[in-house]
């Protein structure tokens, strides 16, 4: 029997669960698959369940995008994603005004340079119509309002849940039979040439136990160095938070990347409105270095009072609500002059049978489907059929 260890349970490593689980070789009985998490909270505790869970169109890098999109509309119609996790297709809208005076450091995340040219591809409303903002988007201050431009035509962007999103797939593959254990992957074995199993630390036990495997897939987000050195990836914290508007409130379906230009700041928060009356908005990266575990990331209270103040200066709404959750989170990016990433493939220069799904930046949610199609093709079929992936192969970044 073919024995498969997938190496954390993130979106990626969740949904290349389900795609495995859904295969014809898999319903035959003819492979085990196993799912390894080091959280002792459970899947989805890292990027994957903290981030804002936008899916577009215009996301990049092309070649994966349209696939995943694609995935991701089939996954919702199929699993009635919209109740299970909150699909929906969402207005997304770059804001320009003025708020809070105070200065948010850090690194913009960097998703709308996945637009043409850059950004901003629609003609928004022009500075001298009335109304800058659009007639059901009042859930932000006309007042503090310079400029609102589409970002894209309606029906290229939506939005998941991530965390519901992510633990869809996870229960999914579960109940079709995958096997999950919790405990942080130490080191993966192998052979001259091919992976032979992986060792991990059991928290039950105290132990290293070790579990064979004629293929192992790495996924484990910004941790995937630590068990492959020779992975150049960069890990970028960031925060957000997530706020319950006023009962009576209504938040249109709005996604807004905002640019304060009374702060210093390059790039304010951006802020999606989720279904059940839910706001989400983080705010830019830092250099923190990477913890040990997903459980040990540290939320800096002061980045997440930022994001709201912020967020509060140029909503009514969002200020006199109630802030439900503060967090932080590491995204990976492939460090490469090739570009970001991601990488997607077998490392057959490192070992026969190892797999990689990996440095996605700010866009794994969305090109996470894609991935994970893409990914169980070649461990079960042994080629990529989806899309052409070759840009992505880790042969070109010397894996
Ligand atoms: C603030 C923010 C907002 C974002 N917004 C969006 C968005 O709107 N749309 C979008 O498409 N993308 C977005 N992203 C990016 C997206 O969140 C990430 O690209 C994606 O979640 C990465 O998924 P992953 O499965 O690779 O990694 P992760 O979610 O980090 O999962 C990796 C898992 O592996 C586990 N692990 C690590 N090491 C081990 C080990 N040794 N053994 C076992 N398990 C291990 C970890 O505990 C973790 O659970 C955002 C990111 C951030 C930070």
């Amino acid at each position: 029997m073919r024995e498969i260890v997938i190496v954390g349970g993130g979106i990626i490593g969740c949904t290349t669960a389900y795609y495995i689980t859904r295969h014809k070789e898999f319903l035959e009985g003819a492979i085990k698959v196993t799912l390894l998490e080091a959280s002792n909270r459970g899947p989805a505790q890292g990027a994957s369940g903290k981030a804002g869970g936008l899916v577009a169109r215009w996301a990049y890098p092309k070649g994966i995008v349209d696939l995943s999109f694609d995935e991701h509309v089939k996954l919702a119609n199929e699993h009635n994603g919209e109740d299970r996790w909150g699909w929906r297709y969402v207005n997304c809208g770059s804001w320009e005004g003025r708020g809070t005076t105070r200065k948010n450091p850090g690194k913009s995340l960097e998703k709308e340079q996945g637009l043409p040219g850059g950004q901003k591809p629609l003609k928004g409303k022009s500075a001298s119509s009335k109304r800058k903002l659009p007639d059901d988007l009042q859930w932000l201050k006309e007042e503090s309002t310079d400029s609102y431009t589409p970002m894209a035509r309606h029906g290229n962007t939506a939005q998941v849940h991530p965390y519901l999103f992510t633990m869809s797939m996870f229960d999914l593959a579960k109940e079709a039979g995958l096997q999950y254990i919790c405990g942080q992957v130490t080191k993966i074995l192998r052979s001259s040439e091919a992976v032979t199993g992986v060792e991990y630390f059991d928290p039950y036990t105290n132990d290293i136990q070790t579990l064979s495997a004629s293929q192992v897939i790495l996924t484990a987000g910004a941790w995937s160095p630590t068990l492959l050195p020779s992975l150049k990836l960069t890990a970028t914290r960031a925060h957000s938070v997530t706020i319950r508007p006023i009962e009576e409130t209504s938040i249109s379906p709005y996604v807004v990347f905002t640019e304060f230009k009374d702060s210093s700041s390059a790039s304010g928060p951006e802020i999606y409105a989720r279904p059940g009356n839910e706001v989400y908005a983080c705010g830019p990266g830092d250099d923190l270095a990477l913890p040990a575990t997903v459980d040990d990331v540290q939320v800096d209270e002061s980045a997440c009072d930022l994001i709201y103040k912020q967020v509060s200066s140029i909503s009514d709404e969002l200020r006199d609500g109630k802030i439900e959750k503060r967090q932080a989170c590491y995204l990976p990016t492939v460090n490469s002059n090739r570009g970001g990433g991601p990488i997607i493939g077998e490392a057959k220069t490192v070992a026969k049978g190892l797999f990689i799904g990996t440095g996605h930046t700010c866009w794994g949610i969305s090109n996470g489907p894609g991935t994970a199609k893409a990914l169980s093709e070649l461990v079960l079929e042994g080629e990529i059929k989806c899309a052409d992936l070759k840009r992505f192969d880790p042969a070109l970044y010397s894996l």
